[in-house]
């Protein structure tokens, strides 16, 4: 079976190296928060090109903390796309906030555009801020969105959690809003070996509160002065690991973005409709989706093939039963078009050109109905 992932693969070149990072930090006595947690930030942030990273504890906690230091309380709202397997929404919730959907253009491989969010906002007025995900490895058409937020009051929280590294114009991912959000769980383009996040800021203050909010909300120790603080760290273990594997992280993309590009050139089916990748290093290539109606009987031929495949996601957030019908009235054709359709195929740095090409052969050996 040709895997979806292989993490094994990835990390065994590493392993020697890890082991003895891990060795290092187990006798430093230093195990959370500590200096090789700052190097991580420091080295993150300016690889973004962001002036403050701040570590947590996962990419979902980074959402929340950033909706947070922008200015999120209880009972706000916050714009954002429901096909992102609710981490927004989470993030929203344990804010005491509220998700205002907003659908997502299908013509735009499934994000948020700046029409899709005036359309929202037409709909149910304005949010306190709005959450732009990179979905699948794509920068999303964010600098329109930006202007707008800026020109309306609204703040932008960039959720880069499968976009480490993607850029356009010189800046990249995690670079255009007011905060953003990274995680660092193992499959994402930059993993450690367990959980971790960060949230990137250019505000010195901001940084500062995120660092507060981190820790209990702590002014000073045991003084608990910011309202919504958490216990969301980032380990010492984690950031050593993930220091180690960043300058790793271009070439990585690179080899991504090879695999996807040569699956568009490969693949040949008149009932797959496969992404447009015009669009330079705008786009690192987390996950390879494809669109067809027939999403069910291709996976299934597919897997007979050898092939594994994964839908990215197969429910909308409007529509998961954690919200008890609330927003069975609200009809967001795009997401759930998406929803139906989106199929994705393996596409991780280690996949072998033989496994790239045994992938396209499957694809177009599918039956047409
Ligand atoms: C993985 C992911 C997250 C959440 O990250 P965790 O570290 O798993 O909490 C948030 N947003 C997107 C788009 C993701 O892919």
């Amino acid at each position: 079976m040709i895997p979806i992932n292989a993490l094994g693969r990835h990390v065994a070149p590493l392993q020697a190296e890890l082991a003895a990072i891990a060795a290092e930090v187990v006798a430093s006595g230093h195990y959370v928060l500590g200096p090789g947690v700052r190097a991580f930030e420091q080295a993150f942030a300016g690889w973004c090109g962001v002036a403050e990273a701040v570590g947590v504890a996962n990419g979902t906690d980074a959402l929340e903390l950033a909706l947070k230091a922008v200015g999120v309380g209880p009972g706000d709202r916050v714009a954002l796309a429901p096909n992102a397997a609710m981490y927004g929404s989470s993030a929203t919730l344990a804010c005491a906030a509220e998700p205002l959907f907003v659908d997502v253009d299908v013509d735009a491989e499934g994000l948020m555009t700046l029409d899709t969010l005036r359309a929202a906002v037409e709909r149910e007025g304005l949010p306190k801020a709005v959450i732009v995900t990179h979905l699948y490895g794509r920068l999303a058409a964010i600098e329109p969105i930006v202007a707008w937020a800026a020109a309306e009051g609204v703040a932008v929280v960039e959720d880069c959690a499968q976009a480490h590294g993607a850029r356009r114009g010189g800046r990249r991912a995690g670079a255009f809003g007011d905060a953003a959000a990274f995680s660092f769980y193992p499959t994402k383009n930059l993993g450690a070996l367990g959980d971790g996040g960060a949230v990137l800021t250019a505000c010195p203050e901001r940084a500062a509160r995120l660092r507060q909010l981190r820790q209990y909300g702590w002014s000073a120790k045991y003084t608990n002065a910011l309202p919504g603080g958490r216990n969301s760290r980032l380990d010492e273990l984690q950031a050593r690991f993930l220091l180690a594997m960043l300058p790793r992280l271009d070439g990585w993309n690179a080899r991504r973005r090879a695999i996807a590009r040569r699956y568009v050139e490969g693949i040949r089916h008149p009932q797959l409709r496969l992404p447009v990748l015009d669009d330079g290093e705008a786009h690192v290539a987390h996950l390879f989706v494809l669109r067809s109606a027939r999403r069910e009987a291709l996976a299934a031929h597919l897997h007979a093939a050898g092939v594994q495949t994964d839908v990215h996601y197969p429910l909308p957030d409007h529509r998961q039963p954690c919200f008890g019908g609330r927003y069975d009235a609200l009809l967001l054709p795009g997401a759930e078009r998406e929803a139906r359709e989106v199929l994705s195929l393996p596409c991780f740095p280690e996949l072998a050109d033989a496994e790239v090409e045994a992938v396209i052969a499957a694809c177009n050996a599918f039956p047409e109905a």
